[in-house]
């Protein structure tokens, strides 16, 4: 069995570490430590997907029909690698081009696809993801966002939360129900996907002040908000396996350890200009750090693999989400321990971190609910409802 790399995908990672230099700016660190919400990620991401279009690296793993390259899971896979490693530079996009636009090409209407994919492809298009609500979360099943059928389409009310990118957004991923009452299915049969118009009266937004950076996260308020019909994706029932095969892409995706690596490598890189790498204490917790952020990367790799190969999901996708938080956490309690003056305001993109790394366990979902999945399909724990 061969575990490294192709020349081919050798090349790959060169081509695209060579654009990443040519492209980033001078000062993009300073950039990066705002969110990837932030006014000014989201400008930077409206300058670099462009540029990044223009060099056939924005959207390789699109099929060629939609203007991509047909690159394989692989390709596609340090793409991300190489963005993470060097902080996203996607910003909100990064979400556009992994997950929105490929459920589009699976489920959309010819309509739909002419519609929001050329925009997305092009790099300017800003979507954000209408999921959470302030009593379903975790529990998505449970949320009341109501889409009332009308003539021509559906009235939307109801409130959604920690929407990340609301604020620049021009098309919310949506998610209601139809009320049992106007002819809806009971559960989650009765959920509907809506790709509203930001811009249509009846939206309000409100940015949360949060721990990750300003602009990053918000409220939106619908309040009787008209979406046409034709701005359903998918059928009624549908919905539900529209969203596991989103949040699929969405979850193992994003190559986060690499980013925790790096912030890894760099603070080792200044124990070692302030003589403390010395210490064995320090270096044994900075071994155990990259263990974790290597257990992550060959956890990921086994699912992309996977992916690939055209295998089903299995129970490793919970296992390998949740190593890439322990990463995360890890590399983010060593830094703190060992360089706490980083956090003190002499180094913002360690800042940064800290702070992103507090929220990476809730952001796309608890992780603690990976480890319901691991008990009960890895572990075959029976699950509290089993239990006299
Ligand atoms: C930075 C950031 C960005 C986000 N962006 C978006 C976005 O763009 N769109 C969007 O829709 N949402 C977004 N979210 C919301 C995120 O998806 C939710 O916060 C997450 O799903 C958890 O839901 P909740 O906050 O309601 O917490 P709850 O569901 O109330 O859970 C709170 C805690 O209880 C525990 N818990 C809950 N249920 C279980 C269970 N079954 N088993 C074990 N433990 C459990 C977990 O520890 C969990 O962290 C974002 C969140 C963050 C932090």
């Amino acid at each position: 069995m061969e575990f490294g790399w192709s020349t081919h995908e050798q090349a790959h990672r060169a081509r695209v570490r060579q654009v990443l230099e040519q492209l980033l700016p001078p000062d993009w660190e300073r950039i990066s430590v705002h969110g990837p919400g932030s006014d000014r990620q989201t400008a930077y991401s409206r300058e670099f997907c462009p540029a990044l279009d223009s060099e056939g690296l924005l959207v390789p793993h699109w099929p060629r029909a939609f203007g991509g390259d047909d690159a394989d899971v692989w390709q596609q896979f340090i793409l991300g690698e190489e963005m993470w490693a060097a902080g996203e530079p996607r910003g909100p996009q990064y979400m556009n081009v992994n997950w929105i636009g490929p459920v589009l090409m699976r489920f959309g209407t010819p309509a739909q696809q002419q519609a929001y994919l050329p925009p997305i492809r092009e790099g300017r298009a800003i979507w954000c993801q209408g999921f959470s609500e302030p009593s379903a979360g975790s529990d998505l099943a449970a949320l009341r966002t109501r889409a009332v059928p009308v003539e021509g389409g559906y009235r939307v009310s109801g409130a959604k939360v920690w929407t990340s990118y609301a604020g620049h957004a021009d098309t919310c991923f949506l998610l209601a129900r139809v009320p049992a009452a106007e002819g809806g299915a009971e559960g989650k049969a009765g959920i509907v996907i809506l790709l509203a118009d930001m811009r249509s009266p009846g939206i309000q937004v409100k940015q949360i002040p949060a721990l990750i950076g300003e602009g990053d996260i918000h409220e939106m308020f619908f309040d009787d908000v008209f979406v046409p019909a034709d701005h359903r994706l998918g059928e009624e029932g549908q919905a539900w396996d529209i969203i596991n095969y989103a949040l699929q892409n969405e979850r193992v995706g994003i190559a986060r350890y690499e980013f925790s690596r790096r912030m890894l490598d760099r603070g080792v890189a200044r124990l070692k200009a302030l003589g403390r790498w010395i210490d064995p204490g320090v270096r044994e917790k900075a071994g155990h750090a990259l263990m974790l952020c290597e257990a992550a990367r060959l956890l990921v790799y086994r699912i992309v693999d996977g992916k690939a190969r055209g295998l089903p999901a299995d129970a490793y996708g919970a296992i390998a989400r949740w190593a890439v938080v322990l990463a995360d956490n890890g590399v983010n309690d060593f830094l703190t321990e060992v360089l706490p003056e980083g956090l003190l305001g002499e180094d913002p993109v360690q800042q940064a971190h800290h702070q992103r790394a507090i929220a990476a366990g809730v952001a796309s979902g608890a992780a603690e609910i990976q480890l319901n999945l691991i008990a009960r399909r890895w572990l075959e724990l029976p699950s509290e409802r089993a239990r006299p």
